[in-house]
């Protein structure tokens, strides 16, 4: 067992290397490239019978680790959406992990509840979101999204579900384009995937609002239960922001519930001119936005609005003798709040995050990466052999190599992956991609925590390079 004055040792080189790294990280390659299983072969298949010393561990974890290890903070990772990391976060996020509270309940941890509180009700007010709304942290906006349709579902029924189980076919609505932690929550709340309804979405990705209406009322004929509507603002694919104000209409009409999935875009809502992507959000039941994608607070840190906090915890609540406290009536016991019985405090690290940047710090920092996004999309365009293909709303660029004489679907698709490939392979920058209306996009994102103009240049020059060869 360490003693405290070891652990101050091994910490204070722990602390340096982490320094170190993040000083030198542009020297590793942004995506691991390591042959499956290789990682594991090096792991001996039994545990030690004998305590190790921490620098043979921390051998083998640069030695074995390291070079299997993606570089999400290398501000040349334009993959995926981000999961971004931040010294105050990262800080925060240690004293959590010192203190070790388990922060169920308000009595097992009564800072952690009243900071998360607090917390919370900041970013409502940070984001411009109705004081109607009251937010809880989860893990993730899976997470989140299953404690909106679940929620909608034992509201739907008067908690029938959750006393008897399911008796009627229930029916969830999102686009085309909606995220699949929208199908894994209606798999998981026992809806069943047959029954969420895929609306198309029209030019722009956008769900078809007169589609959703048409599906309602179909399904309301044919005796079936709509119990929710899943909205994106900034879906996965491209960023497309679903038309939420008609959208609230027809939950409205149809008394749906509406949770608004905005894990990567809502951070935009720092920003008053990204405003209109809510418009209409007084109607909503939910939303979910993720500090841990583009807000600079180290994954998990997922933050889930609802407007009426008593469905939400009369869904999950459930006291057991041994969880049974003398608590006053007016602190929040977050276990009931969602799915998970053990909390971690996460609220430390936004706090941390939140006070160190300050609002016009975050701003800044938000509006730089959008000002870049903007000029990659400018360079695109300007370059005949590329084209854009879905509107930039935020730091998402989707475009496709599109070179003169090549105009057949699946070569387009053929050269375009072969040239995600190549530019991965150099280890320079990471990027990824999706499919829209069948054709390979390229997907680069400008929303690394400390990503310049200079490495969006540099990899946009490096994808140009690039292109030149894939042909071949
Ligand atoms: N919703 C959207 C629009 C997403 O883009 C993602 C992940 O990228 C998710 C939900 C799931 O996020 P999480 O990993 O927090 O569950």
């Amino acid at each position: 067992m360490y003693s405290p004055e070891e652990f101050r040792k091994e910490a204070h080189k722990l602390v340096d290397w982490i320094a170190d790294y993040y000083t030198e990280i542009e020297k590793y390659p942004v995506k691991a490239a390591i042959k499956p299983g290789s990682v594991f072969a090096q792991i001996p298949a039994a545990p030690p019978e004998a305590p190790e010393e921490m620098d043979a561990i921390f051998k083998d974890f640069q030695d074995i680790i390291l070079p299997g290890i993606t570089h999400w903070q290398n501000p040349s990772f334009f993959a995926y959406f981000p999961a971004n990391s931040s010294f105050p976060s990262l800080l925060g996020d240690f004293l959590s992990s010192a203190l070790g509270a388990q922060c169920m309940k308000w009595e097992t941890s009564p800072s952690a509840t009243e900071l998360e509180e607090a917390v919370m009700i900041w970013l409502r007010k940070m984001t411009g979101l109705p004081d109607s709304f009251t937010g809880v942290i989860q893990d993730t906006a899976s997470t989140s999204t299953l404690a909106a349709i679940i929620s909608a579902r034992e509201r739907a029924t008067g908690f029938a579900v959750n006393n008897n189980g399911m008796t009627s076919v229930m029916r969830v609505y999102c686009s085309s384009e909606a995220h699949s932690s929208v199908e894994k929550a209606v798999k998981i709340a026992g809806i069943g995937k047959n029954n969420l309804v895929k609306i198309q979405t029209d030019d722009q990705f956008r769900m078809n609002p007169a589609e959703l209406e048409k599906a309602i009322t179909g399904d309301l004929k044919r005796g079936l239960l709509p119990v929710c509507v899943v909205a994106a603002i900034g879906t996965t694919g491209s960023t497309a922001v679903d038309p939420l104000q008609d959208i609230a209409e027809i939950c409205s009409k149809h008394r749906v519930w509406l949770h608004v999935d905005a894990a990567f875009a809502g951070s935009a809502l720092l920003l008053p001119e990204y405003r209109w992507i809510i418009k209409g959000v007084e109607k909503a039941d939910s939303l979910v936005f993720n500090p841990h994608k583009w807000l600079f607070t180290n994954f998990d840190c997922s933050a889930y609005f609802v407007k009426d906090v008593e469905t939400l915890i009369d869904t999950f609540k459930l006291i057991p003798e041994y969880l049974r406290t003398q608590i006053p009536e007016h602190v929040n016991d977050y276990s009931n709040w969602g799915i998970q019985l053990g909390r971690r405090f996460r609220a430390l690290k936004l706090w941390f995050v939140i006070r160190s940047f300050g609002i016009k710090g975050l701003q800044n920092r938000l509006r730089e990466q959008l000002s870049i996004a903007s000029e990659l999309k400018s360079w695109i365009e300007q370059s005949p052999e590329f084209e854009i293909l879905a509107p930039v709303h935020f730091n998402l660029v989707c475009f496709r190599f599109h070179p003169a004489g090549i105009d057949g679907l699946d070569e387009l698709n053929r050269i375009n992956e072969k040239l995600m490939l190549e530019v991965n392979k150099t280890g320079k920058m990471y990027i990824t991609h999706t499919k829209l209306n069948g054709i390979f996009t390229l997907r680069m994102i400008t929303a690394q925590t400390n990503v310049q103009h200079h490495h969006v240049k540099n990899g946009w020059d490096l994808i140009v390079e690039k292109s030149k060869s894939v042909l071949n």
